[in-house]
């Protein structure tokens, strides 16, 4: 069984705690894309894990993980997870695996990526500034270092030298401390495996590929330029792999509300105490920033799109816990755009522009109250997708079946 559990809306809607309940079922939990801004909060009970790099496995489980090279690997964020596990009873350096392609995000990247969203002034995307952006475009630029380079210490230290002329030249930034590289990935190499000897493991294996941030942030299909480096609809499993890989099952995550976190557009955004109720109620803080998050109401025009460009089979609904006790429950069920009523968007570029037409759902106060069970069923019925499990609070166990 090959499945990929991925994101509906901009991210941030329970991912990590999607992957991980789902994960005793699979062999392997393979991360795809994105690299440290993603920031995946599992609460086991006893304990909490924030991955940044490390797939959403669960760790008390025999399930192992493996980091494909459409992900870009920031070497201290990887080891200091790795350590932090240990530090606290799981050792998984015998359950991870990092393909020899994935690119190095070095210091240079974060110190552009810093420096790009000054100079963009008011036209910021918003990044998450941990250099993810400018390591996808060295990749491109064909100047990029795969953890591969690491190996001929001579030629690696010529394409360092690139890097320095090419970031001092263009960019001002002058960087030459190699060194700390070397060594973080000297504490790593151990986990480094080619990219076909993953495929052969992985080819007999039931492999659960996860997603990170979502496909509203995918680099084309989302609402570019606000968008993340990488790919993260469900098309970036083959690309982030670099290989053939035939899914049987897309399972698309989605909150029963939505955020975003940094700039771009957001159509059902709540502004004021409206808005600052559901960030409190949902504790809707970024993993990774701290950055108070965007709230705002279900967006269906938005979430019919992202089914549509993902080929989603089934949806899990996360935090529908947070908004029991609210009197009404509002869900933005048409757009309309210059005065044509819209009910997918075939163009993101022009939902700023979107006045939403809402539908109103009597509050709830549990999950098992007949409100909550219309709820559900008015967005299958809308989407034409089923909604096969509800999360029902933060910790991993926490499901509806
Ligand atoms: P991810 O990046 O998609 O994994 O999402 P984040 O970890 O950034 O944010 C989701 C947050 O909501 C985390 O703190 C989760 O522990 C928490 N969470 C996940 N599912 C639920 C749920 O159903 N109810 C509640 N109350 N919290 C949840």
């Amino acid at each position: 069984m090959k499945t990929v559990c991925f994101g509906l809306q901009w991210g941030d809607e329970g991912k990590g705690k999607v992957t991980t309940y789902l994960s005793k079922e699979y062999d392997y939990v393979v991360r795809y894309s994105g690299g440290s801004n993603a920031g995946h909060t599992v609460e086991y009970g006893d304990f909490k894990l924030v991955h940044h790099l490390v797939p959403s496995f669960d760790v008390r489980k025999g399930v192992k993980g493996y980091i494909s090279n459409g992900v870009v690997v920031d070497l201290n964020v990887i080891d200091k997870e790795i350590e932090e596990l240990k530090r606290i009873g799981f050792d998984i350096s015998s359950k991870l695996n990092i393909s020899a392609f994935a690119h190095v995000v070095l210091p240079v990247h974060k110190i552009l990526d810093e420096k790009m969203e000054l100079v963009k002034g008011d036209k910021a995307v918003g990044t998450t500034k941990r250099g993810i952006g400018p390591t996808y475009a060295d990749r491109v630029h064909r100047i990029g270092i795969r953890l591969a380079d690491f190996e001929d210490k001579y030629l690696l230290a010529e394409k360092f030298s690139t890097i320095n002329k090419i970031y001092k030249e263009l960019y001002d930034i002058e960087w030459n401390n190699y060194n700390s590289v070397i060594e973080q990935y000297d504490r790593i190499s151990k986990l480094i495996i080619s990219p076909l000897e993953m495929k052969k493991d992985l080819e007999n294996s039931n492999v659960l590929f996860e997603g990170t941030q979502g496909v509203l942030l995918d680099v084309d299909m989302g609402t570019y330029p606000y968008v993340t480096g990488t790919f993260c609809n469900t098309t970036g499993v083959e690309s982030g792999l670099g290989y053939k890989i035939n899914l049987d099952k897309r399972i698309g995550i989605f909150k029963a509300y939505i955020t975003r976190v940094g700039e771009g557009p957001f159509p059902t955004e709540l502004f004021g105490d409206e808005g600052e109720i559901l960030r409190q109620a949902g504790k809707e803080f970024g993993a990774t920033t701290g950055r108070p998050r965007r709230c705002g109401w279900l967006d269906l025009p938005l979430l019919k799109y992202a089914i549509e460009i993902s080929g989603c089979d089934e949806m899990i609904m996360t935090k529908a816990d947070v908004l029991a006790g609210m009197e009404k429950i509002k869900v933005g069920v048409r757009y309309a755009i210059n005065g044509k009523k819209i009910e997918m968007p075939y163009n993101l570029s022009k939902i700023d522009k979107a006045q939403v037409e809402y539908a109103e759902f009597k509050g709830w106060n549990s999950l098992e109250d007949k409100e909550f069970q219309k709820f559900v069923e008015f967005i299958e019925s809308e989407t034409g997708v089923k909604i096969t499990y509800i999360s029902t609070g933060a910790k991993v166990d926490q499901v509806l079946t």
